[in-house]
């Protein structure tokens, strides 16, 4: 354990973690270079805006060892809150099962509920900004960022960070590059902001670098200006669920470095594989396995977003940014005028959590349980399809980690194609076939999700696809789920 990839021995982060981050020395000290400027990739807007004047003019008032009266800002004095009492003893128990310090790793026996217990050593209330702090030792721990003036802030998950994200980099009528199917909510926040997709193809290990980069060496400058943005979800790919390899990952950095390129790293199902991290004491925690963008990134193109939705629970709306410090400085001024903060209970639930009860080695305890549990029910998923599925038909390749399965249909295999009787252009057909699968397996009580939606190309569609999730449905349900997916498929295809 210890050196991660042979590269940066996470040695000296553990001693920072435990002797030096402290807010106050939040920049690490020893030598790492600075990352490149990336500030031209900022679009107009994004240039042109510096956050909101107020909030930051309260700051100041709050902030520094001269006591100062607060007549400047329109925030109630904290007697006023109704609860600030009961989060300072013990409001939190409602949950079953208490997780101790003494208790952790979470207990094998299946119940994982936690006791958020506050001990009277909090007489004086949460130091939120200690609970920050955790986040950054976090992203030390598990990324450690190549430069030096990287960092991190909270945001309000990363649905919301995708669209600052976009905000800040993208003007109106820019392209954006990314996976050829990818998470419908990205090509949403894209088109919010007046920029279009261009897809880039996926095989087994992922985006393709060559693609990538024939896309970017023959760009003809009468589509609009060369894209300057690729948003990729490495691992466990919302929808395929491919993940990206290392050597993958390698040569997009190198065609990113070549093309100047900011890389925006969408990773919620990151900690979703068995084996991580470590459980043993801390000096055993290591970022095994394939290591994500921002550990790889030498330069700082990298914007890393990170979610607490698939890892703790999707309605906490929270999540973090790392990236280098003045794209970070422009995540913080377009929040105070959307999000402005996670919500301060949220923010405290976390902290108790992770900073109180977990601490790093039981966080990452719990996401090892979790990735086991997926690992399961994968594994009954797989043999659902193995099963029932018609495998003339249907094709899919197991997902190593994540939460999708994604299945490909043959569509000339159906009676309309097959017997040379098709009419009208095939992508009206085809979204009618994946409609009628649809509506067959809702008929029937099973939910999946058309694979159309997750197109980020408006060509026409010469595909046809489905997702499901193993992460949903009770497991016994997931057996029974596919059974009956795999007969609204039949009856569409009219074999029995
Ligand atoms: N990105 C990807 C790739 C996702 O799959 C999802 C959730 N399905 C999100 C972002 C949304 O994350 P959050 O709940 O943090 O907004």
């Amino acid at each position: 354990m210890g050196a991660a990839f042979g590269q940066k021995p996470l040695g000296p982060v553990l001693h920072l973690y435990r002797s030096q981050l402290h807010p106050q020395h939040r920049q690490i000290t020893y030598t790492k270079p600075s990352s490149k400027n990336l500030e031209p990739h900022f679009s107009v807007e994004s240039q042109a805006f510096g956050g909101s004047a107020l909030k930051k003019s309260s700051s100041v008032a709050s902030t520094g060892s001269k006591r100062m009266i607060p007549l400047g800002t329109g925030r109630p004095s904290p007697e006023y809150y109704p609860w600030i009492r009961s989060l300072e003893s013990k409001q939190f128990d409602t949950y079953s099962e208490a997780i101790t310090k003494e208790t952790n790793p979470p207990a094998a026996n299946g119940h994982h509920q936690l006791a958020l217990q506050v001990s009277t050593k909090h007489d004086d209330g949460y130091n939120l900004a200690l609970a920050l702090n955790y986040g950054h030792a976090h992203v030390e721990l598990v990324h450690n960022p190549s430069y030096s003036n990287w960092d991190t802030c909270l945001t309000a998950g990363t649905t919301s960070a995708l669209e600052i994200a976009f905000r800040i980099f993208c003007n109106r009528g820019d392209i954006v590059l990314s996976e050829k199917y990818t998470y419908p909510g990205t090509i949403k926040a894209i088109n919010l902001v007046g920029a279009q997709m261009q897809a880039v193809d996926l095989d087994k290990a992922g985006a393709s670098a060559i693609y990538l980069k024939e896309i970017l060496d023959k760009w003809d400058i009468s589509r609009g200006p060369k894209p300057t943005v690729f948003y990729t979800i490495p691992c466990g790919q919302n929808p395929t669920d491919t993940t990206q390899s290392l050597k993958r990952r390698q040569q997009i950095l190198e065609v990113a470095e070549e093309h100047v390129l900011i890389i925006i790293e969408d990773d919620p199902y990151y900690f979703l594989r068995p084996g991580l991290c470590s459980t043993g004491a801390d000096s055993d925690i290591s970022a095994d396995g394939v290591p994500s963008y921002l550990f790889l990134d030498t330069f700082g193109r990298v914007v890393r977003l990170d979610s607490t939705s698939k890892i703790l629970a999707p309605g906490l709306r929270a999540g973090w940014v790392t990236a280098n410090a003045s794209i970070i400085e422009k995540f913080l001024a377009y929040q105070e005028v959307s999000t402005v903060a996670v919500s301060e209970p949220v923010q405290m639930m976390l902290y108790i959590l992770l900073d109180d009860n977990w601490g790093h080695t039981g966080f990452f305890s719990w996401l090892d349980f979790l990735s086991q549990q997926y690992r399961i029910r994968r594994d009954l998923m797989l043999e659902a399809c193995s099963k029932y599925l018609p495998q003339d038909i249907c094709t899919w390749v197991p997902p190593d980690y994540g939460m999708f399965l994604w299945l490909e249909l043959d569509w000339r295999k159906h009676p309309q194609f097959k017997d040379g009787l098709s009419c009208g252009s095939l992508s009206l057909n085809l979204l009618e076939i994946e409609n009628n699968i649809l509506q067959l397996a809702l008929e029937d009580g099973v939910q999946v999700t058309k694979g159309s939606l997750f197109r980020c190309s408006k060509k026409p569609i010469e595909e046809l696809h489905f997702r499901m999730t193993f992460a949903a449905a009770s497991e016994q349900d997931l057996t029974q789920g596919v059974r009956i997916f795999a007969g609204s498929i039949r009856k569409e295809f009219t074999i029995y």
